[in-house]
């Protein structure tokens, strides 16, 4: 069994960090905030006081952070402190140029890496049920493969560095997308006098069931796992998901590729940030949709 250090013990670092416990490994964690810290150490992670004491004698480096700024900075201190050969694993969702970014940097210092965001939200995490989209060199993902599968049930190569965040910025695009459309048809439901429990038990079975309805249906009652029956607490916060709409609306401009959906997807969610949805569930959407004027 291996050491790992968790960097980042949030909504999803804390029970990917439990996971990897649970199938049998050492685990140090370390997070900026107390909360998590002592959520994490209640679970029977051990708790480090710093990035550099967390990684120091790890054999593998997994990071969960909000944004590629501060993935750079704590890879930054992560790879000077760890030892040599040491694999580095970025699971947080960040753009690609950040991604590749810190490869380098890991293996201009000796170290194995991947980047590997995930899908399947909190309830994955949970249930160490995640799918894990990877992108690096055969030898980091032949060393990388049996962590992750401590975690997710689905693990796919993508390709070199890089590409597994292509593929998360891709899939959440399909996603924030979605959740809109399925918010404005239980609101349109509503209208018409259709219940919200009709409108899902048709569309979960027929050409409208998707991930954003049978998982994370937007409105309380059908789901009851789903963030809407316990007042849209995170979950996926909104504003992780409108940093995901923002990242793939950079990569469609830099590379010339129309998105109409994904650049009003990200308008919407943007509006909604703004006017409440922070530090809400991003499926409260649905809320913010229903108060806007009718066309
Ligand atoms: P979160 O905000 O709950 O967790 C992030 C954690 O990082 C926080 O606990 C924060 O205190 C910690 N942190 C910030 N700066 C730090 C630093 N310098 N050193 C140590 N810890 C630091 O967010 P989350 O929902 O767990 O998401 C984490 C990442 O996973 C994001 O990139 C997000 O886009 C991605 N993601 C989230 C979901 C989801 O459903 N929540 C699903 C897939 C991917």
């Amino acid at each position: 069994m291996a050491c790992i250090a968790v960097v980042g013990l949030g909504n999803m670092g804390g029970p990917m960090a439990a996971n990897l416990r649970k199938a049998g490994h050492t685990v140090q964690g370390f997070d900026v905030s107390a909360r998590c810290r002592e959520q994490a150490a209640a679970g029977g992670i051990t708790v480090a006081s710093s990035v550099e004491d967390a990684v120091r004698g790890a054999d593998a480096v997994l990071t969960m952070l909000p944004n590629g700024e501060i993935v750079a900075s704590v890879w930054r201190e992560a790879v000077a402190a760890a030892r040599p050969a040491t694999l580095m694993i970025d699971s947080s969702t960040i753009d690609v140029a950040s991604a590749r970014a810190v490869h380098d940097v890991a293996r201009g210092a000796g170290h194995l890496s991947l980047d590997a965001p995930v899908s399947g939200g909190t309830e994955g995490a949970t249930a160490g049920t995640l799918t894990f989209m990877v992108g690096g060199d055969p030898d980091s993902f032949a060393a990388g493969q049996p962590l992750l599968a401590a975690m997710g049930r689905r693990i796919v190569h993508c390709g070199a560095a890089g590409t597994g965040q292509a593929a998360k910025i891709c899939n959440n695009m399909i996603l924030g997308v979605t959740m809109i459309a399925v918010s404005e048809a239980f609101n349109l439901a509503s209208q018409v006098g259709l219940s919200h429990q009709s409108l899902f038990d048709v569309a979960s079975t027929s050409s409208g069931q998707c991930y954003a309805l049978t998982t994370h249906c937007p409105v309380p009652g059908p789901v009851p796992t789903a963030a809407a029956n316990r007042d849209y607490r995170p979950g996926f916060a909104a504003e992780l998901m409108l940093k995901d709409l923002g990242l793939s609306q950079a990569v469609a401009s830099a590379s010339g590729t129309a998105t109409p959906l994904g650049a009003a997807a990200h308008a919407i969610f943007d509006a909604f940030v703004e006017q409440g949805g922070r530090g809400r569930d991003y499926s409260a959407v649905v809320d913010y949709l229903g108060r806007l004027p009718a066309t």
